[in-house]
């Protein structure tokens, strides 16, 4: 049997190490269009951060161990351009220019997502970059080191943006950062949000809500982003308004796309055809809160994806309950994490959502080091269950997070979380953990 996989990053690699591990004779062929295979996306802002670091350190297997050691024909530089569903068989050009054919009997789509480029005018101009593969990394990274940044506008401030303030600040660029909306961090509560922009702001970012970007235009080495209202200058303009997933490979083959136009896969990861599946970014999941289709791009997903799909063509079945949408991200001194619904989603989905925020410590009263945690957290008026939580401090939060999104999996109510037998010692967290007392105070409100 051989298996075809199209993208060689997380959800791809994951699948084709695992299938080879469960069936050692099965034929695997992975398609990547760059020449970079399995590396940490998410460690780029650190590694920009840090001139010293070679961006490649960042790869976690070398395409010469997939193939030698794993027996994977992994063959980078080609480009999938067409998937020919009656005749089993995908269509595209490498980087020679050459045309293949290759025939599958399954099929994993494991494209990712792209960044979005506004199509407005200045776009296209050097030193206007998005951060999304191991070579747009190498690209600023080196524009940094040679153009002499000084100054830096990023738009959007979506957690990629925030991980990236970070970085400039911390190699010394003076950063503005926009965006069209009022809300700083609209997916957490308004007093976290302000928590965030307030620490953002004390590191030396200007923070511009409310302005929409016309264009970008070039004087001498200069940048100018010309908004509605306002007027930015750097050497180098980060785009980071968002990602979308990159199906438009399944779109064109015919398959089913969930409503956020990410590929629609079952609990299985079967996409509409029995023999193709889709995991990572390009494909929606199910969300544990809700059982709606959401798609939430996020790295665990897509590893475990991965591992999923390769069982299933290998003959175990395997069912992924979905997703809790947990994710953590840390910018400067502040650690931010959420888990499950705000209390808009809640609202969406048809809840009765109850929200609480409370303030507490990190550690014991008076241990040395313990710093403020804000925790948020929502529960259902109707059925009394947990719906999320968002988080903001110092230290243990994702931990703490991380607690929560179990009890999302277990579908928990408030009440049964408060109950829970939580770890305490003076140097993690007060007698009552501060997760346990935003339970305590939001059961008072149920
Ligand atoms: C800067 C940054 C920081 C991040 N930080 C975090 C974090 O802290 N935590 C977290 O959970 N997630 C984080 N993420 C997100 C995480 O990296 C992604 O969720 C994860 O990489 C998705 O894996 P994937 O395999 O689905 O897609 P990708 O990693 O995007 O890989 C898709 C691959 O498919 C290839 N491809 C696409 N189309 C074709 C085609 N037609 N033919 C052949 N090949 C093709 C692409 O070149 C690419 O290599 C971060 C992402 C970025 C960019």
């Amino acid at each position: 049997m051989r298996f075809v996989i199209i993208g060689g990053d997380a959800a791809g690699m994951s699948a084709a190490s695992r299938a080879k591990r469960n069936l050692s004779d099965l034929e695997v062929i992975v398609l990547e269009q760059t020449r970079d295979v399995s590396y940490s996306a998410c460690g780029m802002p650190y590694n920009i951060a840090d001139p010293e670091r070679e961006m490649d350190d960042l790869v976690v297997r070398h395409p010469h161990v997939f193939r030698e050691k794993q027996g994977i024909d992994l063959r980078t530089g080609h480009q999938v351009k067409f998937i020919d569903r009656p005749a089993k068989t995908v269509v595209g050009s490498d980087f020679e220019g050459r045309e293949f054919h290759i025939p599958y009997d399954k099929l994993l789509i494991a494209t990712g997502a792209s960044p979005i480029i506004p199509s407005l005018p200045g776009f296209d101009l050097p030193g206007v970059m998005a951060l999304k593969s191991l070579e747009d990394g190498r690209r600023i990274k080196e524009f940094i080191r040679t153009q002499g940044v000084t100054k830096a506008v990023i738009m959007g401030m979506g957690y990629i943006s925030l991980e990236m303030c970070e970085a400039l600040r911390t190699r010394g660029i003076g950063v503005d950062m926009v965006k069209p909306r009022p809300v700083f961090i609209p997916w957490i509560n308004e007093k976290l949000s302000s928590m965030v922009r307030e620490e953002v702001e004390t590191n030396g970012v200007n923070i511009h809500l409310g302005h929409e970007v016309d264009r970008i235009e070039k004087e001498g080495n200069t940048l100018r982003v010309i908004c509605s209202g306002l007027l930015l200058e750097g050497q180098m303009i980060l785009v980071g308004v968002g990602v979308r997933p990159d199906s438009q490979l399944a779109a064109r083959a015919g398959l089913e796309l969930g409503p956020s136009g990410a590929i629609a896969v079952d609990r299985t990861l079967r996409t509409s055809d029995k023999d193709i599946y889709a995991a990572g970014d390009c494909a929606d999941a199910f969300h544990v809160v809700t059982g709606q289709r959401v798609w939430i791009p996020l790295a665990l997903r897509a590893n475990r994806g991965g591992w999923a799909v390769a069982d299933n063509v290998t003959g175990a079945k395997v069912v992924l309950e979905g997703v809790a949408g947990t994710a953590v991200f840390k910018v400067f001194e502040l650690q931010v994490a959420r888990t499950g619904l705000s209390v808009a989603e809640a609202e969406e989905s048809g809840f009765e959502p109850v929200e609480v925020v409370i303030e507490s410590r990190s550690r014991a009263h008076a241990h040395p080091r313990a710093s403020k945690i804000a925790v948020q957290m929502v529960g259902d008026r109707k059925s009394g269950r947990i719906l999320g939580a968002q988080l903001v401090g110092r230290e243990g939060v994702a931990h703490r997070v991380n607690a929560l999104a179990v009890a999302l999996h277990q579908r928990m109510t408030v009440d049964e979380f408060s109950q829970c037998d939580l770890a305490y010692a003076p140097p993690f967290s007060p007698v009552w953990d501060p997760m346990l007392t935003a339970a305590n105070q939001l059961l008072k409100r149920l």
